[in-house]
C-alpha cells in the first residue's frame, strides 16, 4: 500500500497517510487529523527541499566554519567539542545520535530517529513539522 504525504497549511505539518487500493485508484483527499482541514498532497521532492536547509544552518555557526559538512564524523566531533566548551551535557538521545554518526551510519536515518524523539526544530524556521504518525483517510 502506498504512503502519501499531505500538508496542512493551518498546522504547518506534514502527515503521512496509508492509502488503500492500487495507485491508479481515485482516492478521497484526507482531512487533517489535528484540525480537520482538507489536506494538500505533497510531492516527494518537498521533503528533500526542506531538509536541505539544515546543513546551511550549521554552517552559519563560526565554530563549525571550515568543516566538511559532508563528513558526518567531523560534524559529530565538532558538536561534541562545542558542547564541551560550553560546559553543556548532551541529551542521551543526542549522544546516541553522535555515536551512530561516528560509526558511519546514514545521517538521514539518524536525523529521522531524532525527529521521532521530538528533536524536530520547528521554532527557528518555517519548515513544516513532520508528524511521525501514519494515518488512514
Ligand atoms: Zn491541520
Amino acid at each position: 500500500m502506498p504512503i502519501y504525504e499531505y500538508y496542512c497549511a493551518d498546522c504547518n505539518t506534514i502527515f503521512q497517510f496509508l492509502i488503500r487500493g492500487s495507485s491508479g485508484t481515485e482516492i478521497d483527499t484526507p482531512v487533517c487529523p489535528s484540525c480537520g482541514t482538507g489536506l494538500k498532497r505533497v510531492m516527494s521532492n518537498f521533503s528533500v527541499a526542506s531538509s536541505s536547509t539544515s546543513p546551511d544552518d550549521v554552517g552559519d555557526d563560526p565554530m563549525l566554519a571550515g568543516l566538511d559538512e559532508e563528513d558526518p564524523r567531523a560534524m559529530a566531533g565538532a558538536i561534541r567539542r562545542m558542547a564541551d566548551q560550553m560546559g553543556e551535557e548532551l541529551e542521551p538521545d543526542m549522544l546516541e545520535a553522535l555515536t551512530r554518526l561516528e560509526s558511519g551510519e546514514d545521517p538521514e536515518s539518524i536525523e529521522k530517529d531524532l525527529a521521532d524523539a521530538g528533536y524536530t526544530d520547528t521554532s527557528s524556521s518555517s519548515s513544516p513539522y513532520r508528524d511521525p504518525g501514519l494515518y488512514t483517510p
